[in-house]
């Protein structure tokens, strides 16, 4: 267990460093703890160093984790099917991973029966890889246009995921472009848009991400393995 405190110092260390060459402090960067590969008593024990925000990609996962640990903040960063949608609304606090149109029609369709404010981000495959989920990004502003749509569904930010590269340098220009990607729709005022997030960044690579904008970094091996 003391293996997790010293890793969340190093993880810390790092983050500060990394928001600093950003301009930013590390008080601007959230660490989600990806806890799918750990049990509960792990999850508890970094919840006692201060962490509260954690990370799972299965809805089943999450929803027993969170039964036992309710008082933080639960994150979906994985696929979602959408025969789980009615499980999951309401019941996390941002699920970063929303890769198809359809996947937001029955969120928003779930929101609006329990009144309840779905919170999301828009997950793009930046990286142009077959196997990885998201929309393109020539297809953003069409989706953040059509947002306006919505009755409950919140669009806060957008995710990406670089392909696993041991060079943490290759994946930086994938995390500049979507910044960049917020940048070019920040001041468009979309309604149900507000881009404040950027989740991008996990273990082999959130300093680079840090210092290309993150300010959610999704961090599972480095902090718990
Ligand atoms: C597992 C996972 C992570 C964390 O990966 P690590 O390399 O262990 O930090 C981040 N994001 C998503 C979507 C994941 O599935």
């Amino acid at each position: 267990m003391e293996k997790i405190k010293n890793n969340w110092e190093s993880i810390k260390n790092k983050i500060e460093q990394a928001a600093f060459k950003s301009g930013r402090k590390a008080s601007e960067v959230t660490l989600v703890a990806v806890s799918k590969t750990v049990d509960i008593e792990t999850v508890r024990r970094a919840h006692s160093l201060g962490i509260n925000d954690f990370g799972e990609n299965r809805v089943n996962e999450l929803l027993s984790k969170r039964e036992s640990l309710p008082g933080i903040n639960w994150h979906l960063i994985g696929r979602l099917q959408t025969n789980k949608v009615k499980d999951i609304v309401g019941r996390t606090t941002l699920i970063h991973s929303l890769d198809r149109w359809r996947l937001a029609q029955e969120l928003d369709k779930r929101g609006l029966v329990l009144e309840q404010e779905v919170p999301v981000l828009i997950q793009l495959n930046i990286s142009g890889e077959e196997q990885k989920a998201g929309f393109k990004p020539t297809e953003l502003g069409e989706v953040l246009a059509a947002a306006e749509q919505f009755k409950a569904l919140r669009i806060y930010g957008l995710m990406t995921m670089a392909p696993l590269d041991p060079d943490p340098e290759r994946a930086r220009p994938l995390f500049r472009e979507l910044f960049q990607l917020r940048q070019k729709f920040i001041d468009r005022n979309y309604k149900n848009v507000n881009l404040k997030y950027l989740s991008m960044g996990m273990s082999q690579d959130y300093a680079v991400a840090i210092e290309e904008g993150a300010n959610l970094v999704r961090i599972g091996s480095a902090l718990f393995h």
